[in-house]
């Protein structure tokens, strides 16, 4: 199924969803121990999983892999990222067919970032320069099989903090094909809705799907919120700050302070949130307790158990 009908069904009824992303493991059986973790975190309800694209040799054909145990055998809905700059156009339609043979039929095109020992991005040759040329080159191999998300960044982007000209580039992307935004994560839910405004303020029509970063520990927060540039909102610091080395205490905070956003981002008419697992269960589960979206008799969880049902174990 399409995302942007999943998205589309949470606008028209009302009823906010929410969405998992996950990323390829180093070690074989840190895999295992993530297939189980996806098995479990299934029974939260989250309407489909991404599953981050690895660049350069095995860790990319460990995201093809996982896009086929999630899709095929979990019988997770799974949106695929693929990177373009990194690759040749071989090894692009190599992976977007491995993706399509697996059922899955959403794909997140990014740009990629710079190899670990450079520190600014360089277009390489080739075909791909920008996200663009990826959505573009997607729609033109696969028509409408794939519905194809892209980022957007609400506090800027590493190589570009000109809004403006990030908002010119956003629109070329839809302009090519893309269906849904999913953007980096953010903790400030002002910023975030006025930039939703000026997003639409452009003509871009397609969903918006905000990234939201649980909070685990607080040195993994610090260091993930000052690697992305996030702003974080007057008052989180203070609060944070003095629990520090109380990891327990940590997320027992996190969970409330991640939740009000959440809630504000409700409250300006978003239906669906995207959590940033980090391959976790715990700070996504308490965030979801919190706002009282994990499945209960009064909201039981809708989707059936293919594969288990296929074998008689439903
Ligand atoms: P683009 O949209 O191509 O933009 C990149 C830069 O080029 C921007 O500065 C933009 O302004 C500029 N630009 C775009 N078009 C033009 C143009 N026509 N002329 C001039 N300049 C232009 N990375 C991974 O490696 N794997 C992942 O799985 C992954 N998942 C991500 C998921 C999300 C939701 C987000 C927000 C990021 C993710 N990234 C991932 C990181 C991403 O690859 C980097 O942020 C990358 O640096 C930019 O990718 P992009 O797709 O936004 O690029």
């Amino acid at each position: 199924m399409h995302i942007q009908e999943m998205l589309a069904e949470a606008e028209r009824t009302g009823n906010p969803s929410f969405s998992f992303e996950y990323f390829p493991p180093k070690t074989a059986q840190g895999v295992q121990n993530l297939y189980d973790r996806m098995e479990r975190m299934y029974h939260f309800g989250p309407k489909f999983i991404d599953i981050t694209w690895g660049a350069g040799g095995r860790i990319a054909e460990l995201t093809c892999e996982m896009v086929v145990q999630a899709q095929t055998y979990l019988g997770l809905e799974t949106c695929m990222h693929l990177t373009c700059t990194d690759m040749g156009e071989e090894q692009v339609n190599d992976a977007l067919h491995k993706a399509y043979k697996a059922g899955c039929t959403n794909i997140l095109a990014l740009r990629g970032d710079p190899p670990r020992e450079k520190e600014k991005w360089e277009a390489t040759d080739g075909n791909f320069r920008y996200a663009r040329d990826l959505v573009s080159h997607i729609r033109q191999s696969y028509g409408n099989h794939f519905d194809i998300g892209v980022a957007g960044y609400p506090e800027g982007c590493d190589d570009n903090k000109d809004e403006d000209m990030l908002l010119d580039h956003l629109k070329e992307k839809v302009d090519m094909g893309a269906t849904f935004i999913v953007t980096q994560m953010f903790y400030d839910a002002d910023n975030f809705v006025r930039w939703v405004e000026k997003v639409r303020a452009r003509g871009i029509t397609v969903p918006i799907v905000p990234g939201i970063m649980p909070i685990a520990t607080y040195a993994s927060f610090l260091r993930r919120a000052n690697h992305m540039n996030c702003k974080i909102p007057d008052g989180w610091l203070e609060k944070l700050e003095p629990i520090k080395n109380d990891d327990v205490a940590v997320r027992e905070i996190g969970k409330t302070l991640v939740a009000g956003l959440c809630r504000q981002i409700l409250a300006a008419g978003i239906r669906h949130l995207h959590f940033y697992t980090m391959n976790l269960a715990q700070a996504t589960r308490m965030v979801l307790e919190e706002l009282d979206w994990m499945p209960s008799p009064d909201r039981p969880l809708k989707q059936a158990l293919p594969w288990k049902q296929s074998l008689g174990l439903g």
